[in-house]
């Protein structure tokens, strides 16, 4: 058995998980962001709750079960501490060992969208797959990267962020719209524009309508022509962008977690246009909607246990 955290800058989700796979039981919380004492209760209180409910049904009654938990941000490889979290109460703090000795059980931590990347590589889009860049088209742009069921490693703890550097102020005015600074100080990086939000200002900037994204892509599937401008707009964005982590990965499979995924239609597009204009050859669908687009922190959250730190 297993125990998996999503948390989140608004809410925390909870799993308990069969060796399987299989969840047991989940439920969400409000994420506390006054301090610190009162999220890691609310963290204690949810491991407490599941230990005493499901006591018993665990064949390896002498050793708790593992927590592993996803969260929106990193750690920094030296001293473990969380970096670039939007939830107050963590950051800065060393919290896989801090939340490993409140709880008294092994804790694994790891980025929301290499949570997704795992749970996609070892079952969903990508099992049996050697190379899964998985990539989340949420509110922002995020990604993920599992070679061989194991994630590739680096020197600072960041990764996978597609979203960021290079800059697309070309392709931009190309098609009419202003760059603008990116928040990681970039000058005018893909993120603001590529996933739901960069959506909505895309049509913001074209047409000089404020809409939600799930509007636009509504209007888009209805056949409105400031919508088809839109999206035309925002798959030549994302692409581009695709094209050149393509040319670099050669990745078996790109699944896509986050609101967006749900829109099939937008994903075959993106897939179209990624495949029509890369040095090598897939005869098979390569960007897909993840099987977990939903819910990939917390299922890849429960297999962090089973993969080398
Ligand atoms: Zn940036």
């Amino acid at each position: 058995m297993k125990y998996a955290f999503d948390i989140g800058g608004t809410k925390i989700e909870f799993g308990v998980f069969d060796d399987q796979g299989g969840i047991l039981h989940r439920q969400k919380v409000a994420t506390p962001l006054e301090n610190r004492d009162d999220f890691t209760s609310v963290i204690a209180g949810l491991v407490a709750e599941a230990d005493a409910r499901f006591a018993g049904c665990d064949a390896d009654a002498d050793t708790p079960p593992p927590v592993g938990i996803s969260f929106a941000g990193g750690l920094d490889p030296e001293t473990g501490a969380v970096i670039s979290a939007n939830i107050p109460p963590i950051k800065g703090w060393p919290m896989t060992r801090g939340l490993g000795d409140i709880l008294k059980r092994a804790v694994r931590v790891e980025n929301d969208a290499d949570c997704f990347a795992l749970a996609e590589a070892r079952l969903g889009a990508g099992t049996g797959k050697r190379t899964v860049f998985a990539i989340i088209l949420g509110t922002g742009v995020g990604g993920g990267i599992v070679v061989d069921g194991q994630f590739i490693g680096g020197r600072s703890g960041i990764r996978g962020e597609w979203g960021h550097g290079n800059d697309i102020s070309g392709p931009l005015m190309r098609h009419g719209i202003k760059p603008r600074q990116c928040g990681c100080g970039g000058a005018s990086c893909l993120d603001p524009w590529g996933a739901a939000r960069g959506l909505e200002r895309i049509h913001s900037a074209l047409h000089g309508k404020d809409l939600p994204s799930q509007d636009i892509t509504a209007a888009w599937r209805a056949g409105n022509g400031d919508a088809l401008k839109t999206i035309d707009v925002f798959v030549d964005l994302v692409a581009g962008q695709l094209r050149l982590m393509v040319n670099v990965l050669d990745p078996d499979i790109v699944p896509v977690g986050g609101g967006l995924a749900a829109e099939q239609g937008l994903i075959a597009r993106i897939d179209a246009a990624v495949r029509a204009n890369v040095l090598g050859r897939y005869d098979h669908a390569l960007v897909v909607p993840g099987q977990f687009f939903a819910d990939g922190g917390l299922r890849g959250a429960a297999l962090l246990h089973d993969v080398p730190a």
